[in-house]
């Protein structure tokens, strides 16, 4: 084998070796990005069926009329206003 041969081998082997560690590090960068924690999670938490305590129905949360309960940290949930205002009425939650 010829010294040029030896050189022209030894350049295209630099190259090549180059060439697959950029892509690489591409490649690893790219899995570091996917890796990144999501915050899908959110706003699935709050899809949750509550009942209305006057007329059981069931209604999403999300949707449902809020009532805080006097001297808890809870609430009640309602499907429409009517239903919260029945409730208060009733029960005399709020003056
Ligand atoms: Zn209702």
């Amino acid at each position: 084998m010829s010294p040029i041969k030896l050189v022209i081998i030894a350049g295209l082997l630099y190259l090549g070796y180059r060439l697959f560690i950029s892509d690489w590090k591409k490649k690893k960068n790219k899995r570091k990005e996917d890796a990144e924690p999501k915050s899908v999670q959110d706003d699935q938490v709050e899809d949750v069926l509550v009942e209305d305590p006057v007329c059981h129905k069931l209604v999403p949360k999300q949707q449902a009329i809020r009532l805080k309960q006097r001297g808890t940290e809870g609430y009640n949930y309602f499907c429409s206003e009517e239903c919260c205002n029945k409730f208060v009425s009733q029960t005399g939650e709020q003056e």
